[in-house]
């Protein structure tokens, strides 16, 4: 990247990114969402998730595509008929897939995804508020898009036929980032509302 002065594009204030991989933080003094790439810093369209309890810690950043994921080859070792149909029921029709964007190893990220996934959270859409502390993102659309294949393969992976063989396509549309509320939780986050 190149070095640019950091101002927010809404407000001009400093920005001070504490991970030099960010791709999206917000301004601490307009709360505007802002987004930084190769081309230039802008504002990004945020979707506010109504939380589950009253006080939290932060917002996270999660990617949320509309997609389908098409599963042209699936070869497992074990014969487990259940664990075919609950694989064709998941994929067989279009779902919303989501990858986390704030900074985390990419198996935990893919293990969340999954969960995420497979519980097809809707996400009640609040107002934005006037203050508000954004985890940083340091996920582009374009990695998300990668890291699904991941999340894909860990979600069938996980199934107890033994998988073998794995090919599939994603077709997705272009991501929502959405911030979510969570609760520090050890050195990491719980999203609020959770995963039942
Ligand atoms: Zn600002």
């Amino acid at each position: 990247m190149k070095l640019l002065a950091l101002r927010c594009p809404s407000c001009a204030q400093a920005l001070k990114p504490q991970n030099p991989e960010v791709v999206v933080l917000g301004c601490g003094n307009c709360s505007t969402a802002v987004s930084l790439s190769d081309t230039g810093l802008d504002t990004i369209a945020l979707q506010f998730a109504a939380p589950a309890v009253e006080t939290f810690d932060a917002w996270l950043p999660l990617w949320v595509f509309n997609g389908r994921v098409n599963i042209t080859n699936r070869q497992t070792q074990g014969r487990n008929k259940e664990a075919q149909q609950h694989s064709e029921q998941l994929w067989g029709y279009p779902r919303r897939l989501y990858v986390p964007a704030w900074e985390l190893p990419t198996e935990t990220a893919s293990q969340l995804g999954g969960d995420l996934v497979q519980h097809q959270p809707t996400f009640q859409r609040t107002s934005q508020p006037d203050t508000f502390s954004l985890v940083e993102a340091v996920i582009t659309p374009d990695d998300a898009l990668k890291l699904l294949e991941f999340v894909v393969l860990n979600v069938e992976a996980a199934r107890k036929d033994w998988l073998k063989e794995l090919q599939f396509s994603i077709e997705a549309a272009k991501p929502q980032l959405w911030a979510i509320p969570a609760l520090q939780a050890g050195s990491g986050w719980q999203m609020q509302p959770a995963l039942k």
